[in-house]
Parts: C-alpha cells; structure tokens; sequence
C-alpha cells in the first residue's frame, strides 16, 4: 500500500495554530487534502484559503454567502469523507466540534486546551468509546508524546517545561505594571493572543497540566513543571528505572503540528528549521515560582478537585484575558478574578456536557459583569 492521502477538516484555519496547520498541508500536496476549513471573523483570510486548498465545506461567523457551501464545524467534524480532524479554535469555542469529532471516532489534532481541560472526562471516555486517537499539537504533549514512542511501560513522571514567560523574575508588584501589549511578546514562540497572555500568567502551564493528567492518565502529584527559558526541551518523561527521555528541537509550532498530522511516520521537511547544538551551548532550568505567579497553582488545584471547578478555571481565565487585553484590569487581577470565581463555585461532581456549557457561561458573565462594576477591584 502507497501513501494514502488524508483528508482534512482544519477547524479554526484563520488562527496561528490554523495557518501553520495549512503550511505544512502546503508542503505535502500528495500526503494531505483540505475537505474543509472552518473560520471565524476573518473571512478575507478565509477566502483565500478557499481559493488556494479548494475544499468542499467552510464556514464563517455570520450570514454571508461564502465560495463554497456551508457546513458547522461539528458536521465538519464528523463528516464521512473526513479522516482526520484538526482543532484548533482557540477557547472554549472549541469544545463541540471536539466532542462531535470524537463522537465520530475521528482522529483528532487536538490544539485545542479547552477541550481537555473543561472536559476531559467526557472526552476521553467518548474516546476510549469510539476509538478515536486523541493527537495532541501542543508542543509539550506532543513532546511527551514523542518520548513514549516504542515504551511499553508507563512513565513515572511527566515534566512539562516552561519557558516562564516574558516576566520571569518579576515580582508580584512590578506584575501590577505591566501592559498587554508588554504581555504579547513571548520571547520564544509565536503563538495566537490568548495563548500569549495564558504564557505569561503561566496560566497557560497549569491548563497544560490538567490536559497533561487526561492525556497520559497520570495522577496530579506525577506531572511537574520545570522552567527552561530558552524552549528547546519541550518536555520530558521519566521512568521507573530513573532514565529521562526528552524531546529537543528549535521551538516552531509546524513540527508538533506536522507530527499529529504524519502519525505514525515522520515526513521529511527541508523548511522546518534545525537545532545546532554546539552554537546554542547551554541551556537553564529552574523551578517555576507559583507564589508570584498564583495561576499555575490554581489550575491544578482546579484539576484535582475535578467535576465542573476546571470549567470555571478557563472560563473565568477566558473572560478575564479579555478585560487585561482591552486594558480594562491588570495584570494581576486575572488570578484575582479566576480565584474568586473558583472560591465561590458549587460544584456538578461527574458533569455532563449541558453542566460545562452553562457553568462556562455563568462564570464569564459573572467576570464580565464583575469588571464592569468593579467591586472586586481592591
Ligand atoms: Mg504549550
């Protein structure tokens, strides 16, 4: 048997993860097919796309007419002439299209955190269902990923790196200061803004932990964070015997992407840049500081006590990432918010979808509102 093309739904095909999805699809005409391509606002960017990859379905936000017929993610998701299925609507936005993707028992590249985060139970139990892979883009989890290749034992520790984001080393009060336009330049990826922000509030490791837990199915206490600026071990797995595997290269998205997109094999590709490490020398870790950088702390936390409290978690980090980047709160005060919404939840145990949905949509009005009328603010 040749090489068996695969067709594609590229959900979320305008954003950052979107874009180099259709990079790599650009690199291996024969190998990929785009089946279908779901956007959101950016309907000029979307038109192009249409124009150059040819698929049967898209959709927009909106009414308009688009160039092609219109078909809702979550058909897109599940559709019978679709192999694989890429997520990569950032938020919680995300969330049914992977479940109906799942459902479907479709592969899915999964770059989505929402997902897994908000739902990871029901996710992973549709999953183990149906029998669709779960194929993480995120560079840690693909990272991860990598390193258990071929094992047949199960890791005794995940170890998530970090790269501490462009305030490392600040304190909780030069925190209070900073800007979003500050907060949007990583200083070692390039990713979409709410992902930018998340990196910087690290809050972006702690939904990265919980995902970490559904994915590998390792308690909370076995998955660590270790901060390592420069971002070239995108993670590490350690096993019974005390031997640490880790995955290395230059930090760009296209080659975790291109992995969840190739699984099995690895495609050669030119364009993807090289790791030389005898000019790069050394590399740092340390230990990553959750008592000034509080939303780590409250994601895990969130993640082991579990039921609804991580819906509340991304919803409120949602809403809250909204108000720092329209220059409404303050650095700080994201935490502040996610923490209080957290103190204040009552928890659904073992949720069902309808439980997430309205405790997401709760928790963002009540961010929002709260913002509006700023009785939180000290
Ligand atoms: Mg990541």
């Amino acid at each position: 048997m040749g090489n068996p093309l695969k067709r594609l739904a590229v959900l979320g095909s305008t954003g950052s993860i979107g874009q180099q999805t259709l990079d790599i699809v650009r690199s291996f005409p024969d190998r990929f097919q785009i089946i279908a391509l779901a956007a959101g606002g950016n309907r000029d960017l979307l038109e192009r796309q249409i124009a150059e990859f040819r698929p049967r379905f898209a959709s927009a936000r909106g009414e308009q007419p688009l160039s092609v017929a219109r078909l809702a993610p979550e058909e897109m998701a599940a559709h019978p002439d679709v192999d694989l299925v890429v997520i990569a609507i950032s938020g919680n936005a995300g969330l049914l299209p992977t479940l109906a993707a799942v459902k479907a028992g479709k592969p899915v590249a999964l770059a989505n955190k929402e997902s897994l985060v908000t739902a990871g139970e029901i996710i992973t139990t549709e999953a183990a269902r149906s029998g669709a892979a779960l194929l993480p883009v995120d560079s840690e989890h693909s990272a991860i990923w990598q390193c258990l290749a071929g094992e047949k034992a199960a890791p005794t520790r995940l170890i998530l790196t970090a790269s501490g984001g462009p305030f490392r080393g600040y304190s909780r009060q030069q925190l209070a200061g900073v800007t979003a336009a500050q907060a949007l330049k990583h200083p070692s990826w390039q990713m979409g803004p709410k992902v930018t922000i998340d990196s910087a509030t690290l809050m972006n490791k702690g939904l990265e932990v919980i995902e970490a837990h559904w994915l590998f199915k390792l308690p909370f206490e076995r998955i660590d964070v270790l901060v390592h600026p420069q971002s070239y071990i995108h993670s590490m797995v350690e096993f019974a015997d005390g031997a640490i595997k880790a995955q290395i290269g230059f930090p760009d998205m296209r080659l975790p992407i291109q992995y969840a997109l190739s699984y099995p094999e690895r495609l050669p590709n030119e364009r993807l840049p090289r790791l030389d490490l005898g000019r790069i020398k050394q590399m740092t870790f340390d230990t990553p500081d959750f008592a000034t950088f509080r939303c780590p702390a409250l994601a895990i936390e969130a993640g082991r006590k579990g039921g609804t409290y991580p819906a509340v978690l991304s919803a409120a980090d949602e809403a809250a990432v909204e108000l720092f980047l329209a220059g409404r709160i303050g650095f700080n005060d994201i935490a502040r918010l996610v923490e209080g919404e957290l103190d204040r939840h009552v928890p659904v145990t073992h949720p069902f979808f309808v439980n997430i949905a309205a405790t997401t949509e709760s928790t963002r009005e009540r961010v929002l509102r709260a913002a509006g009328d700023r009785t939180w603010a000290r």
